[in-house]
């Protein structure tokens, strides 16, 4: 594959129209792997761009939800069909927008032509039941009411697949929508909407605003025509958005951090393990919330486990993900790259360095934000690096005689978002079930798998302790409503 220089300016979609910000203020979004190649110039909105798409919403919901749920359903069902017709150009966008390898690229945005599918599906599905009333002349019954405009909020890590997770199911359940995109995955945002507005979704239906988040973001969580908000990225900003929300009265959702463990056990497949924590840990340049992060090991295997792990960690690929043969890209960012390898100093002075620890430098890497896969051992469990989001290649190892010690450890942090264990015993099994804190909980499968029609979230502060995906996303995209008639 070639690197293209083609850019694209990008205009916000607002009433199924394509219009510039009023402030004229571009922002510019580059490649993290070669700064030279500019991905794209997004608009740098204001609250009047915001407020001008939140009156679209708001006027497109009467008719949107008033629809049958199949006829919403056939919207999906296109936008799907143009997405996966545009799939590698949309995949090719995404990697030289935020760095990740081209084939996970195009899983992701496979999965978003998915997401999109099954929830046009959930068009036609039941949506409520019928409840015996003590009248006996009385039929009563639930059904569901969309909240009306729901704000989404993204991250940049999934520059599709999260976009789709809320989208879809907040369309089919009637609501309408404003999007604001993570300024650094606001150019692959752009191309979903132009599917949206191929597909022939009415006016108003689906907005997209880019722009700062203290702007637009913010704005999202004050409008008070905003009647939902869904979010997923950091905990500082989730929490404010949550408390934003609460403050009038409208229903939010925050999907946040995680620093996800994996045990391997005594009686574990060390090279099954090997891999899983290689996959789930280093995939993505380990910038997915359920990456895997703290690599809890049975001192029994301990060796074994640490000197496979390292020899495949040396083994890996780094470059730009454009590239044949690359396993792993740059960070995403200057800052993610500069956040990361302080992260990487602070786990110096705080345990033994087994391999990496380094920016990469030379022709292929100075115009990018590219870090060696590091691995760390003789972490303890209150080191920073062991207790915070790091959002990078980094894994921390740690050892420990039980399994009881092994949990009790994976518990101690804040977090709570996806765990892993690998062990052939089941007993073993059942105690990391019952016991682990975590809102995934793997069994002899990496941290970072999710499957789109099973629930997703977090448990403590990994999330609002709501769910999404799956039939989850029901109970927020929806407010239930209990009928009497007589
Ligand atoms: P972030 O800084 O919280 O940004 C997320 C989104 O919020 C972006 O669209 C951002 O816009 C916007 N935003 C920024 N400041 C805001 C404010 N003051 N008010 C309202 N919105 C604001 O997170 P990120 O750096 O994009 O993503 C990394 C984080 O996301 C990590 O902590 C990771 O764990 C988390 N994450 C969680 C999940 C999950 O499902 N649990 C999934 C993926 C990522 P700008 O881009 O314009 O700043
Ligand atoms: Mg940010």
């Amino acid at each position: 594959m070639t690197v293209k220089t083609e850019t694209s300016k990008c205009l916000n979609y607002i009433n199924g129209r394509w219009v510039a910000s009023d402030s004229d203020e571009l922002i510019t979004v580059t490649n993290p792997a070669n700064t030279d190649d500019v991905v794209g110039r997004i608009q740098k909105s204001t609250r009047d761009d915001l407020d001008q798409a939140v009156s679209a919403a708001k006027a497109a919901k009467k008719e949107w939800k008033t629809l049958a749920g199949a006829d919403r359903g056939k919207f999906l069902y296109k936008t799907a069909d143009i997405i996966e017709s545009r799939l590698d150009e949309i995949a090719e966008c995404m990697t030289r927008e935020m760095g990740k390898t081209f084939p996970e690229a195009k899983g992701e945005t496979a999965r978003g032509v998915a997401i999109l599918r099954y929830y046009a599906g959930e068009g036609m599905r039941k949506e409520g039941d019928v409840i015996p009333s003590t009248d006996k002349d009385a039929l009563m019954f639930t059904k569901r009411a969309p909240l009306g405009v729901v704000g989404v909020i993204t991250p940049w890590n999934f520059p599709v697949a999260i976009p789709m997770w809320k989208t879809a199911p907040a369309l089919i359940y009637g609501n309408t929508v404003v999007l604001k995109p993570a300024s650094e995955a606001a150019v692959t945002c752009a191309k979903l909407f132009e599917c949206f507005a191929e597909a022939g979704l009415p006016a108003g239906v689906v907005n997209m605003v880019s722009g700062p988040g203290s702007v637009i973001g913010q704005g999202i969580a004050e409008h008070a025509d905003v009647n939902g908000i869904t979010f997923t990225g950091s905990n500082q900003v989730g929490k404010k958005i949550g408390q934003t929300a609460l403050a009038r009265g409208a229903k939010y959702q925050l999907e946040m951090g995680g620093k996800n463990p994996v045990i391997v056990a005594s009686d574990a497949d060390i090279d099954l393990a090997v891999d899983a924590t290689i996959s789930g840990g280093l995939r993505s340049t380990g910038q997915k919330c359920t990456a895997t992060s703290r690599v809890i090991v049975q001192s029994d295997v301990y060796d074994e486990f640490k000197e496979k792990l390292v020899a495949k960690v040396k083994e890996i690929t780094i470059g730009d993900g454009l590239k044949n043969g690359i396993w792993m890209g740059p960070s995403a960012s200057e800052s993610q790259l500069n956040t990361v390898l302080s992260y990487i100093e602070k786990g110096k002075q705080e345990g033994t360095l087994l391999c990496g620890g380094n920016r990469l430098s030379g022709e292929e890497y100075d115009k990018g934000y590219f870090v060696e896969p590091t691995v760390f051992e003789d972490i303890t469990s209150n080191a920073t690096i062991a207790q915070e989001e790091i959002f990078g290649p980094v894994l921390a190892l740690m050892k420990v005689e039980s399994l009881e010690e092994a949990i009790e450890l994976a518990n101690d942090v804040e977090f709570g978002l996806s765990a892993s264990i690998f062990t052939s015993n089941i007993q073993k099994m059942l105690s990391f079930i019952s016991d682990m804190d975590a809102g995934l909980v793997r069994i002899n499968a990496e941290s970072a798998g999710v499957e789109l029609q099973a629930p997703f979230g977090g448990m403590k502060q990994s999330s609002s302790h709501s769910r999404e995906q799956g039939e989850a996303a029901k109970e927020f995209f929806t407010s239930i409503k209990t009928v009497f008639v007589k």
